[in-house]
């Protein structure tokens, strides 16, 4: 039974590396490739409508307001407290602590340190999560971090997430899942290389986040929990 269960694992990883093989392959950037398995109908995130920002605890509403794109019903951000955005060590220790937490979980939620220094706990769904819909114009230029839930991850980031730290100028992007914490950053000297092995599926999303943080000018890690 056991071995009969890891041969149908082995096979469905193939072809979930299959997958990714000819995304690469007929598309000539990853960013281009809009529809993975945690996009909208129409690719991306698009703003939400109904944001109250005059309180700390005052956001509101979560529709997505145009054409199709809906996010699926979730919790609504929590304000947690406020942080010296230029003590590197405690957003050091906020992010860490967070991302402890949020590994285990069997949803997506995301950490936003916003430029002044609010920092917000975010919750999606097993596949996605909102800080765009749910903070708006709040996310600008903000330290982000999330979870990817193990059933869900792919070892990388993915093209929403990309999609995400370009759109809103985030300062740092980083994601954690079971086995990997990543980050894209602006410091374009950390780059990893690409690893040898990159046609696996534990590797595939990495290597392409590597070619896209590469051609963009971006920096980007990944290292082992
Ligand atoms: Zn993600």
């Amino acid at each position: 039974m056991n071995d009969r269960y890891s041969e149908i694992r082995a096979a469905l990883e193939h072809i979930r590396a299959m997958q990714v093989y000819f995304e690469v392959e007929f598309d000539l950037y990853p960013l281009a490739l809009r529809y993975n398995h945690n996009h909208g109908p129409d690719g991306k995130f698009c703003s939400g409508s109904g944001v109250d920002n005059s309180g700390e605890s005052g956001i509101i509403g979560f529709e997505a307001d145009s054409v199709g794109y809906q996010d699926e019903p979730h919790d609504p951000p929590k304000f947690i407290k406020k942080i010296d955005i230029n003590d590197n060590a405690a957003i050091e220790r906020e992010l860490k602590d967070f991302e402890t937490n949020a590994v285990g979980k069997d949803y997506e939620t995301a950490c936003v340190i916003t430029k002044s220094g609010e920092i917000y706990h975010c919750f999606g769904v097993k596949n996605e999560v909102y800080p765009d819909i749910d903070l708006q114009d709040k996310l600008r230029g903000a330290i982000v971090s999330h979870n990817h839930v193990k059933s869900e991850t792919e070892y990388s980031f993915s093209n929403v997430d990309l999609d995400l730290f370009e759109k809103y100028e985030l300062q740092t992007l980083r994601g954690c899942d079971h086995k990997f914490r990543y980050e894209v950053s602006r410091i374009f000297s950390n780059v990893d290389s690409e690893p040898e092995d990159w046609n696996t599926f534990e590797n595939h999303r990495h290597s392409l986040v590597i070619e896209f943080a590469s051609s963009r000018g971006y920096g980007y890690r990944r290292t082992k929990i």
